[in-house]
């Protein structure tokens, strides 16, 4: 069989540029694909980090003026990814976070910059780039979503295309002004185009013409096509709902591997779970709690907003911290949140412990040594910090919403029974149903074997990579435009 090339769209790609689970996926995805018959190349945008981080590196392609200014396309591999890099120094070459300056406002050209990134992709589909022409376009998220429009108004022959919503919250929504601007036709302004109340939306762009639409877990996928979950988008998920399906992500279990994670204190495995032990002292330590090894030690590891629920979890704190009980908090984001978090910290610090930032040390440490991970999220599509919970032996307690329901099989009288109990689910997403969650967490944290079978079982479940990249594969195969 011979290989289907898939060129990947995002604007994130881990380990070179992450702000969240869109670069685990983008990161981790290619390589599971390999196995598949997959070729992946990601397009991603030339990002200062980025650029500092390439070596070596072949010039494929160059254009004096591209959205404003000159651009050309690197090819280059790093850290086993293969890249196309869009270096476009007046678009990208920018430090810090890849969306917002650094007092948090968005840039004001997002626009611009993320229709180069689209538009770039669709000319690569179209053969700009005679050394790799895909047989599908992969775009991931709002800011890759024009690809598909791009291929959808051009005239030529065009490779199949695949939009995957990680999540639908981030619409890359613009004013109209920025059509002509973008370089889309003024004749896509419709609502059966980009039109979207009286703007644009990317996002709306990559749902109406791309051939498939996946997002990151089977009830996301439900959830989104209803009501409040769709965010606006719910009709059009509607009706094309023939052509979307969920593929729940997976994790990428060579970087998350307790048994040969550099990043923890103390390796260990299903055969060697006591060893455990070592990392929640050690956990405990790093915040500054009393290194007790009977205390019920919550984590959290967060993008800190009204998604993830944890304004939910400061209010249920008074009423779970009772004795024995500590909760560290690694996170970041919104700015209440963060003063809220660590407010709490200041006032109990005995039972709380923050740290407001990103860490990816910490936020291994944190899944090796506490006993639970809170998950609360009002909505997830998929999650991924259950799944690194599972893999560590930290038992989730996870809000029952999107790939949170999909993944975690709750410990409920007939699970526990059946010794297939991986975490504790709960919903709906209130203050009482969490703190009822964590009771019964904190109960069955007494209950010795029935904790460790849970442990177990939890560390048992295959959260790699290797079930979605064959779907991804299926899905690739379908709509790939034959050479
Ligand atoms: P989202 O993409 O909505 O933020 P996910 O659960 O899908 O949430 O993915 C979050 C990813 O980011 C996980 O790999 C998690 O470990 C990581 N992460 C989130 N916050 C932090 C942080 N403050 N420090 C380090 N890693 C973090």
């Amino acid at each position: 069989m011979t290989p289907v090339r898939v060129l990947a769209v995002a604007s994130e790609i881990y380990p070179l540029v992450k702000t969240g689970g869109l670069a685990d996926v983008t990161g981790a995805l290619p390589g599971a694909l390999q196995a598949e018959g997959i070729e992946t190349r990601t397009l991603v945008p030339g990002y200062q980090q980025l650029l500092d981080m390439l070596g070596e590196a072949d010039e494929v392609l160059k254009s004096p003026n591209w959205y404003g200014g000159s651009a050309r396309i690197l090819s280059a591999s790093v850290a086993e990814l293969d890249l196309f890099v869009l270096d476009a120094p007046h678009l990208f070459a920018r430090p810090g976070n890849p969306y917002v300056s650094s007092d948090g406002v968005d840039w004001p050209d997002n626009a611009r910059r993320f229709a180069a990134l689209g538009r770039t992709a669709a000319a690569i589909g179209q053969g700009a780039i005679p050394a790799f022409v895909p047989h599908v376009v992969h775009a991931h998220d709002w800011q890759a979503a024009l690809a598909p429009a791009f291929l959808h108004y051009s005239l030529r022959p065009r490779p199949g295309s695949i939009m995957t919503v990680h999540n639908l919250a981030y619409q890359g929504k613009f004013p109209l002004e920025m059509l002509s601007e973008i370089g889309l036709p003024q004749e896509s302004f419709t609502i059966d185009g980009v039109e979207y109340y009286g703007g644009i939306s990317f996002l709306k762009a990559g749902l109406q013409f791309a051939d498939r639409i996946t997002t990151v877990s089977p009830t996301y996928a439900r959830e989104i096509q209803q009501g409040e979950a769709g965010m606006g988008f719910d009709g059009i998920l509607r009706a094309r709902s023939n052509v979307l399906s969920g593929i729940l992500n997976g994790i990428d279990i060579s970087e998350w591997d307790p048994a040969a994670d550099p990043r923890i204190t103390q390796p260990f495995s299903l055969t060697t779970l006591a060893d455990r032990a070592t990392n929640k002292t050690a956990l405990q330590r790093r915040f500054g709690l009393p290194p007790s090894p009977d205390a019920f030690l919550l984590g959290v590891v967060s993008r800190l907003s009204w998604q993830k629920g944890l304004d939910l979890l400061l209010e249920t704190l008074p009423h779970v911290l009772t004795e024995g009980v500590q909760i560290v908090l690694l996170g970041s984001g919104d700015s209440d949140l963060q003063e809220q978090f660590s407010a709490a910290a200041k006032s109990q610090p005995q039972q709380i412990g923050v740290f407001i930032g990103y860490d990816e040390n910490l936020a291994h440490l944190i899944q090796a040594g506490s006993d639970a991970l809170i998950v609360p999220s009002r909505f997830e599509p998929c999650g991924l910090t259950q799944l690194c919970a599972l893999r560590y032996g930290a038992i989730p307690i996870v809000s029952r919403v999107g790939g949170l329901a999909d993944t975690v099989i709750d410990a409920n009288t007939a699970a526990i029974a059946e010794n297939v109990a991986t975490g504790f689910q709960f919903g709906p997403v209130t203050r009482p149903n969490l703190t009822e969650a964590i009771r019964r967490a904190k109960a069955l944290f007494q209950d010795k074997p029935v904790w460790l079978r849970m442990q177990q079982n939890g560390m048992t479940v295959d959260v790699s990579w290797h079930n979605s990249a064959r779907h991804y594969a299926d899905l690739y195969r379908q709509v790939a435009k034959p050479d």
